[in-house]
């Protein structure tokens, strides 16, 4: 699904076959989770294939390393050249992108010097697909900002998504919810949450929560359609009263919610402003990110 035998991944500055890269079994980031991601699109836009937001994703790909005593030799700038060189040699537009830093061998819990830089690149269709999304409040909690730096996109953080999610699933949702460690709602497994009410939207403050891309991009979107934004702490119980609700991330872009436990929203997603965010996004992403566009 993700790679064929032509498939070319960036590997440690060269340019390698998927099929014949070799991983270490005695890599730290095998044994302990202590690794990087990215998770990053790139669209087929009248100027050509384009990576929405390179430089932020690769910003942050730095931010989760220096948080994680990684040191990443490639710069932002390179990794965006190298992500373009990758596209063009696998025929590639519209694509999902993961950037993985890795680390070799170590099993002590210590910093390691060995540091493995990989990217691949799929097509892959949203994440969380196109459909209105039936939402469960986790059992589980995201990681506690005091136990870990959750804004960094560490490997071993995604098992905490991976319970929630298998939870929902096993529930008969499409996806979970997570709280903080105080209670009030964070984000999802894979992205972030917004609810509208009365054409206001309201999604969690920075601190407990990865500092999405997309997020950032929801609150552009809304500055120009004049739409006001809170960032602030709510409970669980505030979103039984929300008119409308989405989640929004790289792999899933912008995606309504039907329902959350058993209330349905009861706005109609057609009349929401969210499903203009939806749209701009949408817009935004397929022209270029640099571009005015307007509805
Ligand atoms: N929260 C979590 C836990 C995520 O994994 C992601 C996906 N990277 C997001 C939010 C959304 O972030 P972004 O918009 O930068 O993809």
């Amino acid at each position: 699904m993700y790679y064929s035998d032509e498939t070319v991944v960036f590997l440690n500055g060269e340019f390698v076959k998927a099929k014949d890269a070799k991983v270490g079994l005695f890599n730290q980031t095998m044994h302990y989770g202590n690794g990087v991601f990215e998770g990053i699109r790139s669209y087929d836009t009248p100027d050509g294939t384009r990576i929405f937001k390179a430089k932020e994703h690769y910003d942050r790909l730095h931010y989760s390393a220096m948080m994680m005593h990684i040191n990443l030799k490639y710069s932002s700038e390179e990794l965006e050249q190298i992500t373009y060189q990758l596209l063009e040699m696998n025929g590639l537009k519209d694509a999902y992108i993961r950037p993985l830093v890795y680390l070799g061998e170590n099993m002590s819990l210590t910093p390691t010097d060995e540091v493995h830089v990989v990217i691949m690149a799929w097509e892959w269709g949203k994440y969380l697909g196109d459909k209105m999304l039936k939402v469960m409040l986790s059992s589980y909690q995201r990681p506690n900002p005091k136990a870990c730096h959750v804004q960094a996109k560490v490997v071993g953080h995604y098992t905490n998504s991976i319970l929630a999610t298998t939870e929902a699933k096993s529930k008969g949702f499409d996806e979970a919810l997570l709280t903080d460690m105080n209670g009030n709602v964070a984000e999802g497994p894979g992205a972030n949450f917004f609810f509208e009410k009365d054409g206001k939207l309201v999604t969690a403050p920075l601190g407990n929560i990865l500092s999405g891309i997309t997020r950032a991009t929801v609150f552009e979107l809304a500055k120009e359609l004049n739409i006001d934004v809170e960032e602030r702490y709510f409970t669980p119980e505030e979103i039984y009263k929300a008119d409308a609700a989405f989640f929004c991330g790289t792999a899933a872009e912008v995606i309504g919610i039907e329902l959350f436990n058993d209330y349905t929203f009861p706005m109609k997603w057609d009349d929401t402003n969210s499903i203009l965010i939806q749209r701009m996004y949408k817009r935004r992403v397929a022209t270029n990110e640099y571009k005015e566009v307007y509805l």
